[in-house]
């Protein structure tokens, strides 16, 4: 039975509730979707955990079903990947997400805004040059926007994304590794790729205090981005306990239902007025 507690915490916990089925919606569908204006934006914040203050928000898309309600991303951007759909919706997401941070900004709100970046948008040269011609349009800084690139799964070739993301990171855009430690967000871009932030995906980052698996690959990612002086955030910080952990190991940034859930962009300044970091005043 020694080896049988030595090999518990490699065993995953029942789950609480069956999970539902997901519904995965078809191309045509969410064709429709991104050409009908659809799909919205929510948005998420991400705060300091030095000073408790807000200093951004993660876009994160949802798609206003005339039928179903809200649909979450997993029913979707999975297809829009597979058949070429990806370039529009990032397209028309990135659009709205720069029309938001220009009024954020017009009205005194400091926020850097991230959006997400697939890795099958990094196909083609032409991308740096829709970006930076939709940020100048909007009237946002580029240092404003942060890129989270994101890769599901094995890329060929990573020549075309390194130059694209090396020309948007020349003009300042903000580049953040999203999931690292998970999928095909590797070391391989790290060395190849001049990315500013590292995102440490939530599943090393909620109860990392109490496991020692998970805090080991968790300090192991701090101490990495640290020695190549990039920016640190803890994706997923559920709880008090999660909280305190990030803030005594020196990560920078916090995202996850303990501080906000993703909400429409109408609701974040009524948010923001009460947030009240732990521990502060
Ligand atoms: P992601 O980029 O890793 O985004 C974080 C996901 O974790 C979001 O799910 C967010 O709602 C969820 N989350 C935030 N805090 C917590 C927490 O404390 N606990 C847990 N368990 N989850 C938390 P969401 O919004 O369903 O998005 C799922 C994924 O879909 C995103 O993962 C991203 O990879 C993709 N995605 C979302 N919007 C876009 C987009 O505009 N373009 C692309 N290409 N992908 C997107
Ligand atoms: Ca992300
Ligand atoms: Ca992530
Ligand atoms: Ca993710």
């Amino acid at each position: 039975d020694g080896l049988a507690r030595l090999l518990e915490k490699w065993l995953p916990p029942a789950p609480k509730v069956p999970r539902p089925t997901k519904k995965i919606y078809g191309v045509d569908e969410v064709r429709a979707a991104i050409a009908n204006g659809e799909l919205i934006n929510f948005y998420q914040p991400k705060v300091a955990l030095a000073t408790g203050r807000v200093v951004g928000v993660e876009t994160l898309v949802r798609w206003r079903h005339p039928a179903d309600g809200l649909v979450f991303p997993d029913q979707f951007i999975g297809v829009a990947e597979e058949h070429g759909l990806i370039g529009d919706l990032t397209r028309a997401v990135l659009y709205a997400a720069l029309a938001q941070a220009k009024d954020w900004q017009e009205a005194g709100l400091e926020l850097r805004v991230a959006v997400n970046v697939s890795m099958d948008n990094l196909t083609s040269l032409e991308f740096s040059g829709l970006v930076t011609g939709l940020v100048a349009a909007a009237g946002v800084a580029p240092q404003k926007i942060v890129l989270e690139v994101t890769e599901s799964r094995l890329m060929g070739d990573l020549r075309t994304p390194l130059e694209i993301l090396t020309r948007l990171r020349l003009k300042r855009f903000g580049l953040s590794i999203d999931d690292f430690g998970t999928g095909h967000s590797s070391l391989v871009q790290l060395r190849d790729i001049p990315f500013n932030q590292l995102k440490i995906d939530q599943s090393f980052v909620h109860g990392a205090h109490a496991n020692e698996t998970i805090r080991a690959i968790y300090l192991a990612s701090i101490g990495l981005a640290k020695q190549l002086g990039m920016e640190v955030v803890g994706e997923g910080v559920e709880d008090l306990a999660d909280w305190d952990f990030l803030r005594q190991t020196g990560c920078d940034l916090a995202q996850g239902y303990f501080i906000a859930r993703p909400m429409p962009a109408a609701d974040l300044p009524s948010w923001m007025a009460e947030w009240k970091a732990p521990g502060a005043g």
